[in-house]
């Protein structure tokens, strides 16, 4: 899957040009941080031309500023003996509206320009949930892919005795991303609560049976498929019996895969960072389960699939001129759940062509800007990340809730309270865009809504 950054839009305004310039004077050489903020941006010109406020008080040139950014060394010593050297980041964004919650992401694509367009989306995520939150994300250049078991917990040692000095229950607390689970996120609480000796609420995604909430694991998955199910249901249609495209093979894509199985739809495809599966039969409960063993126990590839199921056929990576063929599979419905940039203008356009009804993204920026554009142009349902995998955040923030009461909510409680915030959100994008005229774009909506309320915030809380 490519990495390479998406082409900017080709009919930008001056005013998103302008800005745009500022901004890659200011940050150069960040190009993922470039695409997340000419996203915002974009949506954002007509309402800064209904509220003169927020150009008076220079609220987008502050809001694309982190409020901090930390960036430190993590030496640690590998199963030979050899001492290895990683670089850690946490990118304190804005805690307008609450402490800076966002995940952790380990892999060795990670640098200041994935972390700032991370930290900047969860910006507008965290506020469109309507839960009290602010944006940060954070991670290592560090892979866990290959390492045994002691080298993860030692590595994980390593990065959290720095940076638990800069992180606290009300003021920043981290979950996982792309490599780091359940077993990333236990190893650095348990540093966490031996070098501050306190044991609280700072991480989200730990064990039910110390302070995690139930449902965490699954609530980026269900959740997007609960937007997607909203998206839908707006224009009297359902997912049941829709073949779906998934990407990824990791948490989001497992749980989007499980949802969507309990709707009656059918998963055929899954990916991961070697290859793609192809299964027209179908990824079932039972299949799910071996690769969900796979995956989180075993960490093997997701070639095995293919080798154990004789309807799925295995292809290795292929990002030819021709887009990655995962995305031209017929089907109608795609769940983007790996990572970034991995929907360019033709796999769009495969798609559009292949007639898809609704795409929902549960990774974060999977689709370039020209991507996008088509997916509009041609009257996809197109439910953006900020909006669709917000689900994730939105349980962390009620293991906050849970963790700071000592209380813990059922299984169905939560659930129950996911659908209520996607739902939520949904409307609240529904509504953003219709009010400033750009009525079925998910895009405006998502950015509209998340970002009035953090500039109302900033505003109220003087110039900082
Ligand atoms: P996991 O680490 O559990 O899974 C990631 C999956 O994507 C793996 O299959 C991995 O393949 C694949 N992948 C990762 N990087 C690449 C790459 N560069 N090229 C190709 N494949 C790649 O991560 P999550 O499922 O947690 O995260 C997936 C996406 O969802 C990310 O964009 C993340 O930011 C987003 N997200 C996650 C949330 C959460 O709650 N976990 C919340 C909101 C968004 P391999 O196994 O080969 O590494």
């Amino acid at each position: 899957m490519s990495q390479e950054t998406a082409t900017m839009p080709h009919t930008s305004s001056a005013f998103v040009q302008d800005f745009m310039g500022y901004l890659e004077d200011r940050a150069p050489g960040q190009p993922e941080f470039h695409q997340a903020v000419q996203e915002v941006v974009a949506s954002l010109e007509v309402v800064l031309e209904a509220h003169p406020e927020y150009r008076k008080h220079r609220i987008l040139e502050r809001i694309v500023e982190p409020e901090r950014v930390v960036q430190f060394r993590i030496a640690w010593m590998d199963d030979e003996g050899d001492i290895q050297v990683n670089r850690g980041y946490r990118v304190q964004f804005n805690s307008a509206i609450g402490p800076y919650k966002g995940g952790l992401r380990f892999h060795n694509s990670v640098n200041l320009s994935v972390l700032k367009f991370l930290g900047f989306e969860q910006i507008f995520k965290n506020s469109l949930t309507g839960l009290p939150i602010g944006g940060g994300k954070g991670g290592s250049d560090f892979s866990t892919s290959g390492r045994s078991d002691n080298e993860v917990m030692r590595f994980c040692q390593s990065f959290m005795t720095e940076l638990q000095r800069h992180i606290g229950p009300d003021t920043d607390v981290p979950a996982g991303d792309i490599g780091v689970g359940g077993r990333e996120i236990g190893y650095m609480f348990g540093q966490y609560r031996r070098v501050t000796n306190s044991f609280t609420g700072t991480l989200t995604g730990r064990a039910p049976d110390w302070g995690g909430s139930l449902l965490r694991p699954e609530a980026t998955g269900y959740g997007c498929v609960y937007f997607a199910a909203e998206m839908l249901q707006a224009q009297g249609r359902t997912l049941e019996g829709m073949d779906c495209l998934v990407s990824g093979s990791g948490n989001v894509a497992q749980y989007t895969t499980e949802k969507l199985n309990e709707l009656g739809a059918k998963v055929v495809t899954l990916s991961d960072s070697s290859g793609w599966i192809h299964d027209p039969e179908g990824v079932d409960n039972e299949k799910l389960a071996f690769v969900m063993d796979l995956k989180n126990v075993r960490r093997g590839r997701i070639s095995e699939y293919a080798e154990r199921y004789a309807s799925a056929t295995f292809h290795p990576v292929d990002d030819g001129a021709d887009g990655n063929p995962l995305w031209s599979v017929p089907a109608d419905a795609a769940f983007p759940s790996a990572t970034q940039n991995e929907i360019h203008g033709i796999d769009a356009r495969h798609l559009v062509e292949n007639n898809v009804q609704v795409v929902a993204e549960g990774a974060n920026m999977p689709t370039t800007a020209d991507g996008q554009a088509i997916f509009l142009e041609h009257g996809v349902l197109y439910g953006p990340a900020k909006a669709a995998n917000a689900g994730g955040v939105a349980v962390s923030a009620l293991e906050m809730s849970q963790a700071s009461q000592r209380l813990r909510w059922t299984r169905e409680e939560v659930d129950q309270k996911l659908r209520s915030v996607m739902s939520g959100i949904h409307t609240a994008c529904v509504h953003a865009a219709t009010k400033y005229g750009h009525e079925g774009n998910y895009i405006d909506g998502s950015n509209i809504a998340g970002f009035t309320k953090v500039a109302d915030a900033m505003i109220d809380q003087g110039l900082l």
